[in-house]
């Protein structure tokens, strides 16, 4: 049996694929590397000893899908294709609903056809939009404050449907917080085009000289340094909440939906200081205006996760920063 990996190239998706191939299970990816490259794959075998099935395809392809559950013998599903750029969303709105929901609902349809009902959905802390009060729990109300997070808004209620109208489906919807970090083997990570719109990848690119400064968006917050508070959690956790995740579900047929954090606010300017004291080096950075649509502070709580999945996060900040340095070395030469 194989589990299918839509948008395996990706950050997540590659570091899923490598804790699914470590645990046994066979993997195929599905994805059209929008936002990534094949040499991913390569990367993961080399990691693994064994590489994934890799299909070049879309999501939103009906036939395509068809095709690939007829031909493997697919057990679950790990959605994480989707595009996650907030500022295009904004600007693009009908290429992330598209995308994002109309892919979803593709990929949806397709697994019905083929009796193929467990799914693990990539959804985000976004959609708690701005909480009244930190941390964030599981019931807490739901709301969008851009296209982006309305499209995980949106497919979980699809998901939500689905379980609805027949609860032969088994669904996560694991809502993410702020994930960073990379494999410790600086093999893959995060490769952001262009100019980074997050933290993490900014300040890399600031300690190896390759952006002169980072600006912090915003040092007048009610937090206790006055920079915004985010929960990082480093992405192997996050995967191996993945795979709880989907164990659980291979015994309890439900619609789960749970947060994967830390539990831990980190201001911005905690995790710069972070950064320079793990890996020697130095961030420049400049205090600018915040950044329209940004919050104060998010974290997680993460009960939830850790009665249900008898998951939780291990990895400290300190190896957020050394992973994430060892692949930004990795990069620049490359
Ligand atoms: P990513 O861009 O690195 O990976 C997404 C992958 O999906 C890419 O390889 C891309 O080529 C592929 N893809 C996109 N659209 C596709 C389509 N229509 N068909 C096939 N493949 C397609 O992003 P990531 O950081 O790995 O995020 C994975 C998922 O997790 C996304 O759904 C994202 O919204 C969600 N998420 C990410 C974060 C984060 O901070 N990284 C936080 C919360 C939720
Ligand atoms: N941030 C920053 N400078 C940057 C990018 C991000 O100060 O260049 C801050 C941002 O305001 C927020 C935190 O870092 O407080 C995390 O931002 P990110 O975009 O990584 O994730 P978000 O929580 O906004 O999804």
């Amino acid at each position: 049996m194989s589990i299918l990996v839509t948008g395996g190239c990706g950050f997540i998706g590659s570091h899923a694929c490598v804790v699914l191939l470590d645990a046994g299970y066979d993997v195929v990816v599905l994805d059209n590397l929008c936002n990534s490259t094949r040499e991913v794959v390569e990367r993961v075998a080399q990691i693994c000893g064994r590489a994934p099935i890799f299909v070049e395809g879309d999501i939103r392809d009906a036939i395509l899908l068809e095709s690939l559950f007829s031909e493997y013998e697919i057990s679950a599903v790990m959605h994480f294709a989707g595009l996650k750029a907030v500022g295009e969303s904004v600007a693009q709105p009908e290429k992330y609903y598209d995308n994002n929901v109309g892919g979803s609902r593709v990929l949806f349809a397709e697994m019905q056809a083929a009796e193929v009902k467990t799914l693990v959905f990539s959804s985000s802390a976004t959609v708690y939009g701005d909480p009244a009060s930190v941390p964030i729990a599981e019931d807490f109300p739901r709301s969008a404050t851009n296209p982006y997070g309305d499209t995980k808004l949106q497919v979980e209620d699809i998901l939500e449907g689905l379980y609805q109208q027949d609860s032969g489906w088994c669904i996560a919807r694991l809502r993410y917080f702020n994930p960073v970090g990379a494999h410790t083997s600086g093999l893959i990570g995060e490769d952001p085009d262009g100019i980074p719109n997050n933290l993490m990848p900014f300040i890399s690119q600031t300690a190896a000289g390759i952006r002169p400064v980072l600006s912090i968006f915003g040092g007048d917050y009610d937090t206790p340094d006055g920079t915004g508070v985010r929960d990082y959690i480093h992405v192997v956790d996050l995967v191996a909440g993945h795979l709880a995740a989907l164990e659980y579900l291979d015994k309890n047929q439900q619609l789960l939906t749970v947060n994967l954090g830390t539990g831990q606010g980190v201001s911005v300017l905690e995790m710069v200081h972070a950064y320079e004291r793990a890996n020697q080096c130095n961030v420049p950075y400049q205090i600018v205006n915040r950044r329209p649509g940004d919050i104060a502070e998010c974290w997680a709580d993460t009960r939830l996760a850790n009665q249900i999945l008898g998951w939780q996060a291990i990895r400290t900040l300190d190896d957020m920063c050394r992973d994430t340095w060892r692949w930004q070395q990795s990069r620049k030469s490359k």
